[in-house]
């Protein structure tokens, strides 16, 4: 399926109709490289003031239910983000919190041993690569190699996976962006994430809600499926038209922000309607 372009004027004026008759709008936000451009290293994307004020007021509106979720740790994004009113989904859907309960995934403990573990490992045998950084994350292990050598990679592709191995009944590799990713075999990832957030809000009672989910990675398409099985809008946040499941496209993080501002005023004038 050919993605449309979301910001095309004839869209958004649909959208805002929708927007407007909407009892409950569900607003899902990846974290890096949708809320903030990627950086050489996972400390540098930071989130803009402004940004932050836009997700501030989107989150105080009655109608909205706002998620950031993200592949780095709960307690990391919740930190980067900073606002009270939002849900966060961290490490993937393995851990989260939504309407302040946290979640966590069953065995964490012995997952986070056996993680520690592999990333001492993956340390010891790649130590000599220049530009790998391996991050514990808790429950699961990030292997970021954008500063690293093109030439080296097949080789620190090869260790990760030997590492593993030997375990790989229960863990699993992943590949993201210049990013090897190990986590615990599961069903969780970012569409059942989502899937388990819309549940503990929707009652039974007939909501018109809509869905909205932005994100720019390969890890985002399961949650990008899960939104079109909800007839609502996936957007993929990338300049490059590669196949996706989204039916939609921003060109980058600025166009999010562009897009944010548009749905806070449109959510804003209908809250100043009310009689
Ligand atoms: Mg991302």
């Amino acid at each position: 399926m050919l993605m449309q372009y979301l910001l095309e004027k004839v869209l958004l004026r649909g959208l805002e109709e929708k927007i407007r008759k909407a009892q409950r709008v569900f607003l899902f936000l990846d974290y890096d490289g949708t809320l903030t451009s990627i950086q050489n290293t996972p400390d540098l994307a930071l989130l803009s003031s402004s940004t932050r004020r836009t997700l501030q007021s989107l989150s105080s509106l009655p109608q909205m239910i706002l998620t950031v979720i993200s592949g780095r740790t709960l307690s990391e994004i919740q930190k980067l983000i900073g606002l009270d009113n939002v849900n966060y989904v961290g490490n993937h859907g393995l851990e989260m919190k939504v309407k302040s309960h946290k979640y966590v995934i069953n065995q964490h403990k012995k997952i986070r041993k056996k993680i520690s573990l592999f990333c001492q490992r993956i340390k010891r045998k790649t130590h000599w690569f220049s530009g790998v950084l391996v991050e514990n994350k808790g429950l699961s292990a990030s292997i970021h190699y954008r500063l690293a050598k093109e030439d080296c990679v097949p080789e620190l592709k090869k260790i990760v996976s030997a590492t593993i191995y030997p375990f790989k009944r229960s863990y699993e590799l992943r590949d993201g962006k210049k990013v090897l990713e190990i986590r615990p075999k599961t069903k969780r990832n970012k569409g059942w994430a989502v899937n388990e957030i819309i549940h503990r809000y929707n009652s039974k009672r007939k909501t018109y809600s809509l869905y909205f989910y932005l994100g720019d990675d390969l890890t985002d398409e399961d949650a990008f499926q899960l939104v079109n099985s909800k007839r609502g809008y996936s957007i993929r946040v990338d300049k490059r038209k590669e196949p996706s499941n989204a039916h939609h496209y921003l060109k980058g993080p600025k166009e999010v922000r562009l897009f944010l501002g548009w749905f806070k005023r449109i959510l804003t004038q209908k809250e100043r309607r009310k009689p």
